[in-house]
């Protein structure tokens, strides 16, 4: 199995308490256009305390359905209602 994302694996990204643990899914991601950091997040508002920095290969293990948009460019945000909806892209 090849890694879907042209960043290291080991890239640092950032994600939230919810999906670590397990309690959501990832159904908003972001390729921030300043610096190419990846966002996975639940969608919900999070305060400041449940961000997490974890590695790409960490997300991508958690839910391997986010290849689907490994191609994401920079300054694009990718939204699902689910983790079986397709993902709706725009620029942010
Ligand atoms: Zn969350």
């Amino acid at each position: 199995m090849s890694f879907p994302f042209d960043d290291h694996p080991q890239a640092a990204v950032l994600t939230c308490c919810h999906i670590i643990d397990g309690s959501a899914s990832i159904l908003f991601v972001s390729h921030d256009e300043d610096d190419g950091m990846w966002q996975f997040l639940c969608g919900k508002a999070h305060s400041e305390n449940e961000a997490r920095v974890v590695s790409l290969y960490e997300i991508y293990v958690l839910d391997n359905t986010i290849a689907q948009i490994a191609d994401l460019p920079y300054g694009y945000i990718a939204m699902r209602e689910s983790i079986e909806s397709n993902w709706i892209v725009r620029k942010n």
